[in-house]
C-alpha cells in the first residue's frame, strides 16, 4: 500500500491507485490539462469559428427534413446547457432524445419537459425494457465490481446510436466537455461502459434472463461501422464556446425554471445512488474530487472550496437509507440482500472477460493522430 496524498493543486488523491505525482506533488491529471488539453481547447472565437463550420454542415446535411441532429439528453446540466445553446445561438433544429431506463429523478423529468417546451422542439422518448434492465442491474450488483452504471449508461448511447441508423440521422450532439469534466474518472473506478464483452459475460455469469430487448453496441460498431460506414458524428459543441457552470445553472434557472441538482449526475436516481453511496462507501471513489477537480483546472472553483464540500458525504445518512430502501424495492429484492451484495467482496472489470485491449489501442491511435484531447490515461 502506497502512502496517501493528495495532489497539491487539485483534489485527486491516492484513492485513485494509478495516480502519479512530480517532485512538487501536482498529480498526472494536472500536467496532462496542462500539456495537453488546454492548449487544443479553444473555448473562445477560434473555436468558434470551427463549430460554425461543423453547424454548416449540420444545416446542410438536414435540410428538408423535420430535425438536423439529435441531441441525447439526461436532463442534467450539460445536456440542458447544450439543448438551449444550439437553438438559441447555433439555431439548430434539434430532435430531443431521451431514454428512459426506470430511474429518471422527478426534477429530470420536469427540467426536460419544460426545455422542449419553451424552446418549442420535439421530445422523443426511448423507454428501456425494464425486466431486462433489472436483471441486469442485479447482475453488475452480485459481480461486485464498481462500475455498476454500465447497464444505464449502455443503454442511453446504444439506443442513440440505434435511432440515428435506422433515422438516417448524420449528427449527434452531446454535453460531453472539458470545461466541467477535463478530468476523467479513473478506469478502476468507472470501467468503459461501452464494452459489450463485459456486459454479456457479466450478465452470462450473473443474469436469470435472456438479454432479447436491451440494446447492445459495441466499441467497434460505434467507433467504426457507424462513424465510417454509416457517417454519424458525434459533436462536442460546449468545447468549442465559454461554458460557466454557475452561469448556466442560472440561466437555465431564470429562463425555463429548470431545477438545479445537488450533484452532476444525480438527474437519474440510480446514478445518485451508485455514486453518492455505492462507490464512495463500498470502494472509497469519490467522483466529487474528479468533478471538483476539473472546476479547479478550469478556474470554477477554489481547492480551498473542494476540500472543504468533499469534508461532508456526498448523501447524508438519512438520504442513504431512504435511496438504499427505493433501489432495493425498485429492483424488487429485499434490503438484506442489497446489502449482501453490498458486503461481498470488491471485484474489478479485470475478474471477467473484456476488451481493454481493444480500447488501449484505440485510445493509443487517437493520441497518436490528435483525435483526443485529454481523456482517460
Ligand atoms: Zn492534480
Amino acid at each position: 500500500m502506497r502512502p496517501y496524498q493528495t495532489c497539491s493543486h487539485c483534489v485527486m488523491d491516492t484513492s485513485d491507485s494509478q495516480i502519479a505525482f512530480d517532485d512538487a506533488g501536482v498529480c498526472d491529471h494536472c500536467t496532462t490539462f496542462h500539456r495537453h488539453t488546454k492548449p487544443n481547447w479553444h473555448p473562445d472565437a477560434q473555436g468558434r469559428a470551427e463549430l460554425d463550420v461543423t453547424v454548416a454542415r449540420i444545416k446542410r446535411a438536414g435540410r428538408g427534413k423535420d430535425f438536423d441532429c439529435i441531441i441525447g439528453m439526461s436532463g442534467g446540466i450539460d445536456s440542458s446547457y447544450l439543448t438551449h445553446l444550439a437553438v438559441t445561438e447555433l439555431g439548430l433544429r434539434p430532435l430531443v432524445f431521451h431514454v428512459d431506463a426506470g430511474w429518471n429523478s422527478q426534477e429530470a423529468v420536469n427540467n426536460i419537459e419544460r426545455m422542449v417546451d419553451v424552446l418549442k422542439i420535439d421530445l422523443y422518448t426511448e423507454v428501456i425494457d425494464w425486466e431486462e434492465m433489472r436483471d441486469l442491474q442485479l447482475a453488475f450488483f452480485k459481480s461486485g465490481v464498481p462500475h455498476i452504471d454500465t447497464p444505464q449508461d449502455h443503454a442511453f448511447f446504444a439506443t442513440m446510436y440505434k435511432f440515428a441508423e435506422d433515422h438516417g440521422v448524420e449528427h449527434i450532439l452531446t454535453g460531453a466537455n472539458l470545461s466541467t469534466e477535463c478530468v476523467r474518472n479513473p478506469i478502476e473506478w468507472m470501467y468503459y461502459q461501452s464494452d459489450a464483452i463485459q456486459l454479456r459475460d457479466i450478465h452470462r455469469r450473473f443474469g436469470t434472463r435472456p438479454l432479447v430487448r436491451y440494446p447492445v453496441t459495441s466499441i467497434l460498431r460505434h467507433k467504426v461501422y457507424l462513424r465510417y460506414l454509416k457517417r454519424i458524428r458525434v459533436e462536442r459543441p460546449l468545447n468549442f464556446m465559454p461554458y460557466i457552470k454557475t452561469d448556466a445553472v442560472a440561466l437555465l434557472q431564470e429562463r425555463y425554471g429548470w431545477q438545479p441538482y445537488p450533484q452532476k449526475h444525480f438527474e437519474s436516481r440510480f446514478t445518485r445512488f451508485y455514486e453518492g453511496y455505492w462507490l464512495y462507501r463500498k470502494f472509497g471513489y469519490d467522483t466529487r474530487k474528479v468533478q471538483y477537480s476539473s472546476l479547479i483546472l478550469t478556474g470554477q472553483m477554489t481547492r480551498v472550496e473542494a476540500l472543504e464540500r468533499l469534508q461532508v458525504p456526498p448523501l447524508d445518512d438519512a438520504t442513504a437509507r431512504r435511496e438504499f430502501e427505493y433501489v432495493a424495492n425498485k429492483l424488487g429484492i429485499t434490503t438484506n440482500e442489497l446489502q449482501g451484495y453490498f458486503d461481498a467482496p470488491n471485484k474489478t472489470h479485470q475478474d471477467y472477460r473484456s476488451q481493454q485491449s481493444v480500447y488501449a489501442i484505440g485510445s493509443r491511435v487517437m493520441k497518436f493522430l490528435g483525435m483526443e484531447v485529454g481523456g482517460k490515461r
